[in-house]
């Protein structure tokens, strides 16, 4: 029986302790939840890097658009797509500095749509063995031969490309910001490996945008190696506040997707209010650098150092995800609880996302914290681990 089953594998998810839950929560501003019973936290286990899920710009922006319809009703191809989605894509591919980009649902959807869209069963694609899920379920589903690649090990990678006799082309496929460890890839190399080997460089950047770079633009920013990138990847969802994910890149790429990717073709679009909230969060991005960027990358920087003065052993990085590896699963599970408590949510970050042993708690800084924030929970934290 297939309920008996699935029964007897949920039994065994709960005797590791690695049963998940989901919590309501409303949030009163970018970085302040509060659950049903009225308990307020500060909220370290979001990926609203800018805050600007709250920004009065951004909020009258999204219901300024709804008023042309609270949803789409259609996919872009058959119904016709809001004059905010166009909008929206000229002004990422100008943001990316790539000629031309395409909107899907979700980031997840959109690392699907464009490995499915591009890469044919007798390609290879090579793959970074941290890359986010939605990078692993898209390699899966194009059935072309993968290589996983040890984590930003270059060297390995490169042996892998010479040994490759597959007839062909070659991808390489790669998160910008690894979403569980906030390192970041190797860009300068990769390049490099590219120039020598010609594949096509895929970058996923959806923890980059906002983040990384002079402009906030992310990882080929960063490295100076804007134009270098074939296929950048992003999500709308973090940093720019709304839903729905993109890529940019050369207009050829971007026109066969639109024709080819099914994840593209055969799903209703995200609403008008969606584009229009992500269309004014770049517009802040771009113009309020100071409020915004340059205001996360202070909290970053003051965070980081007070879990150093502390000597709180969170991984080394200069972006705003901060991994505290634990180890054992059901401890992070116990201290996040007591955090919460406390009155911080923080993710606890167990197997299968991350390798057994390697549960850890994983704070997100947001340009929304306070510095007083960012001092209670380093002090929450001190006295719990
Ligand atoms: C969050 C994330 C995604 C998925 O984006 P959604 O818009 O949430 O679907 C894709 N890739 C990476 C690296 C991510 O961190």
């Amino acid at each position: 029986m297939l309920l008996n089953d699935l029964q007897v594998e949920l039994q065994q998810i709960k005797n590791l302790e690695l049963t998940r839950n989901i919590k309501e929560l409303r949030f009163l501003t970018p970085v302040q939840g509060m659950d049903k019973t009225g308990q307020q936290y500060t909220v370290f286990s979001s990926n609203n890097y800018l805050g600007l899920t709250h920004a009065p710009e951004v909020i009258s922006a999204s219901q300024r658009a709804a008023a042309f319809g609270t949803g789409s009703t259609g996919s872009r191809l058959t119904t016709g797509s809001s004059f905010e989605s166009g909008e929206l894509e000229r002004a990422l591919a100008k943001f990316k500095h790539a000629e031309k980009a395409l909107i899907f649902n979700t980031g997840y959807m959109t690392n699907l749509g464009v490995l499915y869209g591009l890469v044919k069963p007798r390609d290879t694609i090579f793959s970074d063995s941290l890359n986010h899920a939605s990078i692993i379920d898209g390699c899966r589903i194009t059935r072309a031969q993968v290589k996983i690649y040890p984590h930003s090990d270059m060297a390995a990678l490169e042996t892998l490309l010479k040994q490759d006799r597959n007839t062909g082309h070659k991808f390489v496929v790669t998160d910008g910001v690894f979403s569980m460890d906030g390192d970041i890839a190797k860009l300068p190399e990769l390049v490099q490996l590219k120039e020598k080997y010609g594949f096509c460089l895929i970058v996923d950047d959806a923890h980059a945008v906002g983040v990384l770079g002079e402009d906030g633009s992310g990882t080929a920013s960063h490295f100076g190696l804007l134009g270098k990138i074939d296929l950048q990847i992003g999500t709308l969802s973090k940093a720019l506040a709304s839903e729905g994910g993109y890529v940019a890149g050369n207009s050829i790429y971007i026109d066969y997707l639109m024709n080819k990717s099914r994840p593209f073709i055969f799903s209703t679009a995200i609403s008008p209010g969606a584009y229009a909230a992500a269309l004014a969060a770049l517009q802040l991005l771009e113009e309020e650098r100071e409020s915004y960027l340059y205001k996360l990358r202070e909290n970053t920087q003051y965070i980081r150092c007070l879990f150093k003065e502390a000597k709180i052993p969170v991984l080394a990085g200069i972006t705003p995800i901060i991994p505290l590896v634990l180890g054992d699963a059901r401890r992070t599970v116990e201290v996040a609880a007591q955090l919460a408590k406390a009155g911080f949510l923080v993710s606890a970050i167990r197997p299968p996302t991350v390798e057994q042993g390697k549960s850890r708690l994983r704070l997100t800084v947001s340009a929304a914290h306070s510095f007083e924030d960012l001092k209670k929970v380093t002090e929450a934290l001190v006295s719990l681990i």
